[in-house]
């Protein structure tokens, strides 16, 4: 009787098994051909803080105030800047160590001039850490594509079509950023 009861769980059990593979089967794959393919990043995506330009002086928007180095919670970003005749504070330069960042999003919440935008790049890694020391100029060509200050822009879908339609190893990304 023991033995009759387990041939039929076990004949229960296989049949749901082979169930979901089947099951499996049928559905369309997720995976992507990466870096050929890539992936359509979802809205609000963090990548790495980027400095933003002012569109009206082509220069950056931030003011130097030093809120967002204070409010980093892992001290990576540092102000360069002097006093102007005006008593204004010119910024020279804004690092941030990028190789350390852990994305959470809290500088630019804290900036008062909304001159920061978590870029939505993701393809930064890099072997010497000292190549993840970001600058000034990289900050804001890495912020470029945000002038809008949008934080829940969503990337347009990449190219896929355009991308088959060159032979295999010529196929340009259409997202995701460069490492320096
Ligand atoms: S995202 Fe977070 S860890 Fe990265 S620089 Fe901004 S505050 Fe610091
Ligand atoms: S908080 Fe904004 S304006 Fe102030 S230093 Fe940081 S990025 Fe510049």
């Amino acid at each position: 009787m023991n033995t009759l009861e387990d041939i039929y769980r076990s004949s229960v059990s296989f049949a749901k098994g082979l169930g979901v593979t089947f099951k499996n089967l049928l559905r369309k794959p997720v995976t992507l051909q990466y870096p050929d393919e890539r992936p359509v990043l979802p809205a609000g995506f963090r990548g790495i803080p980027a400095l933003l330009t002012e569109k009206t002086t082509g220069k950056a928007r931030c003011t130097a105030c030093g809120i967002c180095a204070r409010t980093c919670p892992l001290g990576i970003i540092h102000i360069d800047s002097v006093l102007g005749p005006d008593k204004k504070r010119i910024l020279n330069d804004y690092t941030l160590e990028a190789g350390r960042c852990m994305v959470c999003n809290l500088c630019v919440e804290a900036c008062p001039f909304d001159s920061l935008v978590m870029a939505k790049d993701y393809e930064l890694a890099d072997y010497d850490p000292d190549r993840l020391v970001f600058h000034k100029d990289k900050l804001l060509q890495l912020g470029q594509p945000y002038e809008h200050g949008d934080p829940f822009y969503v990337e347009p879908a990449p190219k896929v079509a355009a991308a088959e339609a060159k032979p295999a190893g010529e196929a340009k990304p259409s997202t995701g950023g460069e490492g320096e």
